[in-house]
């Protein structure tokens, strides 16, 4: 008898019924708005069911997820104890307004902040990143009084109003309504280095330089905060050279100005700690997480606030709520997910992942195929930067494409689903990024499917 793995067995049972996809693709056409994307070209896949590293369709076909869904699947699809604590909350309490104190909201709250750097002590919990974002920018710009927000070129921060305004990409040019006190900076990518540096350590120095010039010219008496990814996401997965994020920190202290630290993709594990100022021993003011902090599971997010900032409320009231800040179905997910990613070492073998498998493993692929320029990342967050030339570094797709012209990336994507896998495709990248607990052979599978499918680009 032939053994199959279990997301095999169960995508089987899936494609029982075929038709089921039929009515569900109809239903999306018709009634779903989708995000990112123009209406009438949109054609997602229905997705019947996910286990561990898995997912799988209406129709018997099952994929490696090396995109975490959004990069937010940090412990894995169906885990059975987060499913069961979101189980026990929903028959015990399913609701309860914030102005309560409720049982699941302060465990997942202190269990946070004992995970968090530095004094971040307190948690406003919220329902994502962005709204996250917009309270944490809040808070600096009534702690301090000052109107500005400094934000790097190649950011990502979120899809509101105020967090479009800080992304730093053309993500933002639909929308940017002035990006009324949003200050943009660069900071440092030695790939594509915009300060023509050749070596991390200039191109570190030089980035430092640039932000001490914006900073004084802006005026630092009108900055409130500088929010920065510390490791740059669906930007390119820009891992900033040592020394780089410290000398932010000290820049920030000089003149007086907060730091944020969006953690929304790389909290809870993605960079093989905790958090990933944690790799640099760096302390925000404040600190916004969500996806990995329950795998979205349930939709939360929050923001880490340090005393310094939470001192500033203590008299005056903050002037912003959410209905559902603290839900009990997704503060039990987060306990539980937390947990399970302590209890299971997930943390510790993302970290290993990355330096022994994930990192050498893409390096070879980058060694066999021309179209990879660059790889880039550390823990489970890695992309590789695809170019039509090695040489001169021309971007397979260049900036800011129009949709038809992201043609090549998206036949790379084809490709590595028909070979069973799915990675995560911005502009010219192809984001690896899977579950925390992604196993060796996981790994390995995934690395043998992007060799076949890179060649399409090559
Ligand atoms: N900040 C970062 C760094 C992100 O990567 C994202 C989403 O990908 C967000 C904020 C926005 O989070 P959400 O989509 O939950 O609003």
């Amino acid at each position: 008898m032939t053994t199959h793995p279990s997301h095999v067995r169960d995508a089987a049972r899936a494609a029982e019924s075929p038709q089921r996809a039929e009515e569900i693709r109809a239903a999306d056409r018709a009634h779903v708005f989708h995000s990112w994307s123009a209406q009438r070209h949109i054609d997602p896949l229905p997705v019947a069911g996910g286990k561990g590293s898995y997912f799988w369709d209406h129709e018997g076909r099952s994929y490696l997820d090396l995109a975490s869904q959004f990069v937010n699947l940090n412990i894995g699809h169906g885990h059975p104890a987060v499913i069961a604590a979101v189980e026990r909350q929903a028959r015990q309490l399913c609701t309860v307004a914030p102005s309560f104190a409720s049982e699941p909201r302060g465990t997942a709250a202190r269990m946070i902040v004992d995970l968090a750097p530095g004094d971040l002590n307190r948690v406003f919990f919220t329902n994502g990143g962005a709204e996250s974002n917009e309270h944490a920018v809040r808070m600096a710009r009534l702690a301090t009084g000052r109107p500005k927000i400094l934000a790097a070129y190649r950011s990502y921060h979120g899809a509101t109003a105020t967090t479009i305004n800080l992304t730093g990409d053309p993500r933002r040019w639909p929308s940017d309504n002035g990006s009324a006190g949003v200050v943009h900076f660069f900071g440092p990518f030695l790939y594509r280095s915009p300060f023509h540096a050749t070596t991390e350590r200039e191109e570190c120095q030089r980035a430092l330089d640039h932000l001490e010039s914006t900073i004084v010219m802006e005026g630092p008496s009108t900055i409130a905060a500088l929010i920065i990814e510390p490791v740059v996401g669906t930007g390119g997965v820009i891992v900033p050279p040592e020394g780089y994020l410290a000398g932010v920190r000290e820049l920030c202290d000089e003149h007086g100005i907060l730091l944020i630290a969006d953690e929304v993709m790389t909290g809870f594990g993605r960079t093989g700690s905790w958090f990933a100022v944690d790799n640099w021993g760096v302390k925000p003011d404040l600190l916004t997480f969500a996806k990995g902090v329950n795998s979205g599971y349930v939709p939360l997010g929050g923001v880490l606030i340090s005393e310094r900032v939470a001192v500033t409320f203590d008299d005056k009231p903050y002037p912003g709520g959410l209905t559902y800040s603290g839900h009990p179905l997704a503060c039990a997910a987060a306990v539980a997910t937390m947990e399970a990613m302590a209890a299971e070492g997930m943390v510790e073998h993302a970290a290993w992942l990355g330096e022994h498998v994930l990192g050498p493993g893409l390096r070879e692929l980058a060694e066999r195929h021309p179209s990879v320029g660059e790889v880039r990342g550390l823990g489970v967050m890695w992309a590789l930067e695809l170019v039509r030339d090695r040489g001169s570094r021309e971007m397979l797709v260049p900036y800011a494409a129009a949709p038809a012209d992201a043609e090549p990336v998206n036949q790379v994507m084809a490709a590595c689903r028909k070979r069973g896998v799915w990675p995560f495709a911005t502009a010219n990248r192809i984001h690896v990024v899977p579950p925390c607990n992604l196993s060796e052979a996981e790994a390995r599978e995934g690395l043998a499917a992007l060799d076949e499918a890179l060649s399409v680009a090559d």
